[in-house]
């Protein structure tokens, strides 16, 4: 360019000033094309962090090892492995070395305990497998690290580590205690998924399917509330449909669903109805889609691939918007993926597939995807804790719920009420519902 200062003729300059032109023009549409040619699907999860909402493995280090970390190697890819291999167990999934490959920087470990604790165990068992995955994640400090704020996210992700944060799944584990859920925040837990397969005596779970036991109670709503003030976040993975309709209708910060599909692209009552999809909309929520073969693909005479997963996760983004879609796998708490997502390496392969953006299909640029992967779970994340603040002036809850609630729930589940209590709410229960 410094030609054009120094010639001696105006035809020259205009030479000049044409050439410069064409190679500065030669040069923008060189590094447009190149960028366009070269960018896949995959390299969104270099710009923004792959949140996976929900992870079982601390629940196959109870079942298989009794958390004892010592004899468990989890920096070694497992694949093929004795006790941890595709062969020797069917629902393990989830290594080091093979979540490094899936570019996985957050994930939620996943603290949870069976159906079969309720009234019984249930805290106790929590509490062991909190406490196994925090030593897991003290074990290797150089792949893991413990974040229990949004804005922690990205900057342990950006410094090489896995975001890990701690989710309890179902709702046995608070033994129907808001001190048991305060405590559980102080420990690091950042949501609660308020069922597993069971009902809790106050909230209902999806097995029950259309129909109602409990519905959300008014302690379940008190349970939400707490949540809310306390900035805990909601998953509505598990409950039933009328459950995930009374919440959304209470609740005062976003909701989530950890690891669930669409109802209406596989009809399994684990899935999200579209009503209950436009109200997460307006919440400002988000549906983080299940894996599951079961729950991805209902058509039982062929096998689940990762296209039914695309089909979920577009369906999702064309009723309700591509800011309330995100990842929760399910893995190690499942026994049957789909072909081409066979464990935690494969995610970057669901990204590079939905940025083909197939006729027909809605078309997703990089910041689609960005969001996808973890944009929009940060979003809720931070939107909850937004409310935790406004909320500051609001004293803790003091309710307790009432013997004859529990007395009825223990009935129901076929267990000798009261039989392992001692707390107050078991003094002074109403002998006439003793004989229900
Ligand atoms: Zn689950």
């Amino acid at each position: 360019m410094g030609n054009i200062s120094v010639c001696c003729t105006g035809k020259m300059v205009y030479i000049n000033v044409a050439v410069c032109l064409l190679v500065l023009l030669l040069m923008i549409g060189l590094s447009v094309g190149l960028s366009v040619n070269t960018f896949k699907g995959r390299d969104a999860l270099d710009s923004a962090p792959l949140i996976d909402g929900h992870n079982d493995l601390p629940e196959n280090l109870y079942e298989k090892l009794n958390n004892n970390l010592s004899a468990f190697h989890f920096e070694d890819d497992l694949s093929n492995d004795d006790v941890w291999g595709r062969t020797a167990c069917s629902v393990c999934f989830t290594d080091l070395p093979r979540l490094i490959a899936g570019k996985v920087g957050g994930q939620f470990w996943v603290a949870y305990t069976g159906c079969e604790s309720q009234y019984k165990d249930a805290v106790q068992r929590t509490l062991r497998q909190i406490d196994v995955i925090k030593r897991l994640i003290k074990r290797y400090p150089a792949n893991l690290r413990l974040v229990t704020a949004a804005a922690d996210i990205e900057t342990t992700w950006k410094s090489g580590k896995i975001a890990s944060m701690i989710g309890i799944e179902g709702g046995q584990s608070l033994d129907s205690s808001l001190a048991v859920l305060r405590l559980y925040y102080e420990l690091g837990i950042r949501y609660i998924t308020l069922t597993h397969t069971c009902n809790t005596p106050w909230a209902d779970a999806s097995s029950v399917n259309d129909g109602s036991v409990y519905n959300l109670t008014e302690f379940g709503q008190k349970i939400v509330h707490e949540m809310n003030r306390i900035g805990m976040i909601v998953d509505l993975a598990h409950v039933s449909h009328n459950v995930m309709r009374d919440v959304l209708a209470v609740t005062r910060a976003p909701i989530i669903f950890s690891h669930s599909s669409a109802f209406s692209v596989c009809n399994n009552y684990r899935n999200v109805p579209d009503d209950v999809l436009h109200s997460v909309k307006e919440n400002k929520g988000i549906i983080m889609v299940n894996f599951y073969s079961g729950f991805v693909n209902c058509n039982s005479s062929r096998n689940a691939t990762l296209e039914d997963v695309v089909d979920h996760i577009n369906y999702i983004r064309n009723l309700i918007g591509v800011d309330h879609v995100g990842i929760g796998a399910d893995y190690d708490g499942i026994n049957s993926v789909p072909e081409g997502l066979e464990d935690v390496s494969k995610y970057p392969d669901l990204f590079d597939r939905l940025y083909e953006n197939k006729e027909e299909e809605p078309t997703w640029t990089k910041e689609d995807l960005e969001k996808l992967a973890g944009r929009n779970f940060i979003r809720v994340f931070q939107a909850v804790e937004t409310v935790r603040d406004s909320l500051l002036s609001e004293p803790p809850r003091e309710d307790i719920i009432t013997g004859n609630e529990l007395y009825i729930a223990q009935k129901r589940a076929g267990l000798k009420p009261g039989e392992c209590q001692t707390a107050d709410e078991w003094k002074n229960i109403n002998p006439i519902l003793k004989t229900e």
